[in-house]
């Protein structure tokens, strides 16, 4: 259906408003509009209201199909992806996964091992329509040494493809250490990477993440958090994130992962949190789909009463940026997914509620997660922009999220890409 080169125009393409930044057009009420979009030189050449275009013979007509710019999965782990089958989670729990992943890396995260299930990964989102994508590190020594050099040479395989960013991933702890911590901090700006902690209730918190925030400063790097990925309403370091972040004067990109215990907490210290967050300009991410498998995770044969996601809905009304992202794929934090951000957005769409009215909820798998991380004009549908988008066969929201859309296509720089996805079978031998 689409050309594999040169100039063409596709007819009754349905975008959506929250996607398209410069189409003036009278919007259905799902925010949908027909438009004509023309494709030249692997760009978007013209994005045109349909009413106003003129019947073109040779256009292509997608008869209403919706078109998405290609996804921004802004917090995954492909560095822990797919061991699933050698090392599960023994219980469901957080714990469970801390400690079988913990056991798994030190046993056998070489470079090789690493790499290949980096690469499956990366073939699956780009099979999937996602164009750039963070993924965290495990850094605790002597990981660090192994997993940087080998994403440095997967970013190069990729580039064109997916634009891939890294964040270093430690506890909170983790930076007492504090020439470790330096040495760590230059590790990842030498590698044009992205300063991460995961945040919980330590004693010393908010000195740690002073001297998270120096480093940051000295080096010129975003921070990327992973924080409170709890119940526990005592876990509190969202806020202590936002107010070090003031008081540290910090002009760099913030993005915070999880936050799951806000939902928790009373109404008056979460109005006083929003506060601190928005004014300290932190965007969040949630990632749902983690939360629902781990979060209220019950070892007595009792039903699970929690959604585990944080305040997205508070957060967005008060002009905070947020998303959603894939976070882990088959492994013992996560024993499904596929780093398909349609799947994240159908998921989303249950679990949060991005629905009735559906709004912009649409640019938090793509425009949002692509400004936080400064890349510029991904996530949209924009005259000049790169020709990468996704044609769904749904042509509308209970049409898209009802099926799989597993024959999507997805055109790259303007050309139809092949889909294959990569077959669990080469993954075996690493499973032994
Ligand atoms: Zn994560």
């Amino acid at each position: 259906m689409i050309p594999t080169s040169g100039s063409y125009r596709l007819a009754n393409a349905r975008v959506h408003r929250s996607l398209t930044p410069g189409l003036i057009e009278p919007f259905d009420v799902d925010g949908f509009a027909l438009a004509e979009l023309a494709v030249a030189d692997g760009k978007i050449a013209s994005i045109v209201a349909h009413a106003e275009s003129k019947a073109q013979s040779d256009a292509i007509d997608l008869a209403g199909r919706i078109v998405l710019p290609c996804f921004v999965d802004c917090h995954t782990h492909i560095d822990k992806g797919h061991i699933w089958p050698r090392k599960p989670n023994p219980d469901g729990t957080f714990m469970g996964a801390l400690n079988a992943t913990g056991a798994d890396r030190a046993a056998r995260w070489s470079a090789e091992d690493v790499a290949r299930r980096m690469d499956f990964s990366l073939r699956s989102a780009y099979a999937h329509g996602t164009k750039a994508m963070r993924t965290h590190l495990d850094s605790v020594p002597p990981q660090e040494e192994i997993s940087w050099p080998v994403f440095e040479t997967m970013r190069e395989r990729w580039r064109g493809r997916i634009d891939l960013q890294a964040a270093c991933l430690l506890g909170i702890e983790g930076v007492r250490d504090k020439a470790w911590f330096e040495r760590l901090a230059k590790r990842v700006a030498a590698a044009k990477g992205v300063l991460g902690v995961v945040t919980y209730m330590v004693p010393d918190l908010e000195e740690l993440l002073d001297q998270v925030f120096a480093q940051a400063i000295e080096h010129g790097l975003d921070l990327d958090f992973h924080a409170d990925e709890t119940d526990d309403i005592a876990a509190i370091s969202l806020k202590k994130i936002a107010e070090a972040s003031l008081w540290n004067g910090f002009e760099g990109n913030i993005l915070v992962g999880h936050c799951c215990s806000l939902s928790r907490q009373p109404d008056l210290e979460v109005l006083d949190t929003l506060d601190k967050v928005a004014k300290a300009r932190l965007a969040v991410v949630s990632l749902p789909m983690c939360n629902l498998y781990l979060q209220d995770r019950r070892s007595n044969g009792t039903t699970p009463r929690w959604r585990g996601v944080t305040l997205l809905h508070e957060m967005k009304a008060r002009g905070i940026k947020v998303a959603v992202a894939s976070d882990n794929t088959r492994d013992p934090f996560y024993a499904y997914g596929d780093l398909d951000m349609l799947e994240v957005y159908r998921m989303a769409t249950r679990i949060l509620h991005f629905d009735h009215p559906v709004g912009d909820w649409p640019k938090a798998v793509a425009a949002t997660p692509a400004e936080v991380m400064r890349l510029d004009g991904a996530g949209t549908l924009a005259v000049g922009g790169s020709a990468d988008f996704i044609v769904f066969r749904g042509r509308s929201w209970t049409e898209l999220l009802s099926r799989p859309e597993s024959d999507r296509i997805v055109v790259r720089d303007g050309r139809a890409i092949e889909r294959q996805l990569p077959d669990y079978a080469e993954l075996d031998e690493l499973m032994v």
